[in-house]
């Protein structure tokens, strides 16, 4: 198939087992398990999906999710470690102890008069319960790296839509006429940019062109969903490529409208300094397999938009603590409208900003209170991130560090005036006309 016209008439090319670089050593042993009790119960039964593209370019796969011509009510016959999940379309999950490996049956996304596939009338999908062929259940996928069959027939992998060549030329390219893609589903959006940023993939022209125009439309998707893909396109160890990619396709106006304006208007560049050196910190930390927080990340993101928040309060002659809180909470509420940022996330996200204005404080009981509070360490965290954009936190963060191994010598070292507990006019003045570092 020519890969220029985007097409969604399925024809089918078979790379065989040579030709491709799948090997079943790569592949979940419970996947495997599946896939050959579904083809002895007489079932078409193929790997499909995320799985297969990362595979093919030397990815280690999240999950192994099986596409099958079997019904979920056949797939659950046959395994006993077997449940049926979801209401709107029945999936199978097959569970071994903490695996869990997804079994769909191919769905169709045509409309076959039976009223089951239902669109909104701007395109949106809000139904789709038809079962279909492999062919169907292919151009339904959204990308065409993510629409490749692996099966264990003859451990060839199955091409319906031109996937196996994109995903040798690192493209990523939507399935079918991509504006019409993006209105039935404009998550789809976000979809290229997370995964150009995680494949290192570059966003075929004709797929990126109508990303810019339809962003808006994300602001309709459900937030429980966006925040789901905030954390996947974030905490997932491609964070500043997801970032910039957001940023290149007009998705961070529609993601995080408060903090992109924000950084517009940040003529120094500073807030995006650090927002980006903070994405790095945790995409470094997800390399090394240490943990990250979402309170952190969100702290993070909508950092932008908390300073600018704060200015205007201040500049308004709200006192500072007071300016603090206000700032916190209209962000907060602000971007809930898009992004459901779960409470026992958001609450920590407004206590690592609120504890920013702490950290000028040297009093001993002020100190041993701050070394104790439990965001104490995330707060100091983003201290450093903020570091990035300002050498003015340098004093700061010596402080705190030497206070952490031994308050009593961090406060002696502190000069007199500021270790009497009363906090100098000049830091004041320095640190409010600092809120954006
Ligand atoms: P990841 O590496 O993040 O898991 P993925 O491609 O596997 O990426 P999933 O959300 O796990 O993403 O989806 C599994 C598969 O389901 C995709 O590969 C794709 O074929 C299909 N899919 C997912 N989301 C959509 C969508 N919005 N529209 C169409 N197909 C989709
Ligand atoms: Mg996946």
């Amino acid at each position: 198939m020519p890969n220029d016209t985007p097409s969604d008439t399925p024809v089918l090319r078979t790379i065989p087992r040579e030709q491709h670089p799948i090997s079943r050593k790569d592949i979940s042993p419970n996947a495997l398990r599946v896939l050959y009790r579904l083809r002895e119960g007489g079932h078409e039964a193929y790997l499909v999906g995320g799985a297969v593209r990362d595979l093919l370019v030397g990815g280690s796969p999240k999950d192994f999710d099986i596409a099958t011509g079997a019904t979920p009510e056949e797939v659950k016959a046959l395994f006993r470690n077997c449940r049926l999940i979801g209401r709107r379309f029945r999936l199978a999950h097959v569970v071994f102890g903490r695996e869990i490996i997804e079994v769909a049956t191919f769905r169709a996304n045509v409309d076959d008069g039976s009223g089951d596939r239902q669109t909104h009338e701007d395109g949106r999908l809000l139904r789709d319960n038809v079962y279909g062929t492999v062919e169907d259940d292919a151009v339904r996928r959204d990308f065409t790296a993510n629409a490749l069959y692996y099966t264990i027939e003859d451990f060839s992998v199955r091409d319906y839509v031109g996937g196996f060549e994109d995903v040798s030329n690192r493209v990523l390219r939507l399935i079918g006429d991509p504006e019409t893609r993006y209105r039935e589903d404009p998550v789809r959006m976000l979809r290229a940019a997370r995964l150009a940023a995680k494949l290192d993939f570059s966003i075929e022209p004709a797929t990126a062109a109508p990303i810019r125009e339809l962003a808006p439309l994300l602001s309709e998707a459900a937030p429980a969903r966006l925040f789901e893909e905030c954390l996947k396109m974030f905490l997932s160890g491609h964070g500043v490529a997801s970032f910039e990619g957001l940023e290149c396709h007009g998705l961070l106006d529609v993601m995080l409208p408060e903090a992109a304006a924000a950084l517009k208007a940040n003529r120094s560049g500073a807030l995006r300094t650090v927002v980006l050196e903070g994405l790095r910190g945790t995409d470094r930390r997800v390399a090394a397999d240490e943990p990250v927080s979402p309170a952190f990340l969100f702290a993070l993101l909508l950092w932008p938009a908390y300073c600018r928040t704060l200015m205007t309060l201040q500049a308004q002659d709200v006192p500072a603590a007071d300016a603090q809180r206000r700032a916190a909470d209209r962000v907060t509420v602000h971007e809930l409208a898009t992004i459901a940022v779960p409470r026992r996330f958001s609450i920590p996200m407004q206590e690592i900003w609120l504890l920013q204005s702490r950290f000028g404080l040297r009093q001993r009981k002020r100190v041993m209170r701050m070394l104790a509070h439990p965001r104490f360490r995330a707060a100091f965290d983003f201290l450093q991130v903020r570091q990035a954009g300002s050498d003015e936190h340098a004093g700061d963060i010596a402080f705190w560090r030497e206070a952490q191994l031994d308050p009593d010598m961090a406060i002696a070292h502190t000069p007199q005036d500021e270790g009497d507990g009363s906090v100098p006019a000049p830091r004041r003045r320095r640190r409010r006309s600092t809120a954006t570092g």
